[in-house]
């Protein structure tokens, strides 16, 4: 079986005293948008992530992805965890592939979110800051609803609560 690699980031942001996380739409392959009379899926949305190149660490890896995916500067805050799934290639051989990627949360620093490259937007449809409270509703993969809630868990034992968190 063909092994893949990737690393990724949970992203956050405060903002207005709420702790938001950048996701991405993927762009769905054979979506043609505007076609069709099939019912619109709703927003499929997941984390930015990406294979890790040679010689590069995870971290920097997740860092880069989330830059190239997001438009977003953002630094690595600590390893939340490795998720692993099989998946076949639709491409090529239609090989089976196992895949690791690791996640890490990392700390908003600078950036619009969005500002991706053309090239960028044949893989991203959109990206967006989405309240951390309310991501897993909206996610596709369950490992990465998992992710979120870790994320959430280490900024609550960190003390890392948003300011207004209370109510405000
Ligand atoms: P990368 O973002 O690492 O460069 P990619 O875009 O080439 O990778 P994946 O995002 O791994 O590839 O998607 C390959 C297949 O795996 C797709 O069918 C996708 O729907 C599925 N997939 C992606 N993430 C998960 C997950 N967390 N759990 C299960 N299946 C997933």
């Amino acid at each position: 079986m063909a092994r893949e690699i990737s690393a990724g980031g949970v992203v956050v942001l405060e903002i207005s005293g709420v702790w938001h996380v950048a996701l991405i739409e993927p762009q769905k392959e054979g979506a043609k948008p505007g076609k069709g009379t099939r019912k619109r899926a709703p927003a499929v949305l997941a984390l930015p992530k990406g294979l890790i190149d040679p010689g590069e660490t995870p971290h920097a890896a997740a860092v880069r992805e989330v830059h190239e995916e997001t438009g977003i500067i953002a630094q690595a805050v600590a390893k939340l965890a490795d998720i692993k799934y099989v998946y076949v290639r639709t491409w090529g051989d239609g090989e089976k592939v196992f895949k690791v990627v690791s996640f890490y949360l990392l700390r908003y620093v600078s950036g619009e979110i969005d500002d991706v490259t053309p090239e960028m937007r044949i893989e991203v449809k959109h990206a967006s800051w989405v309240p951390l409270a309310e991501a897993e509703q909206q996610m596709a993969y369950s490992q990465e609803r998992k992710v979120i809630r870790q994320a959430q868990a280490y900024l609550a034992s960190h003390g890392l609560a948003p300011k207004n968190s209370a109510g405000e």
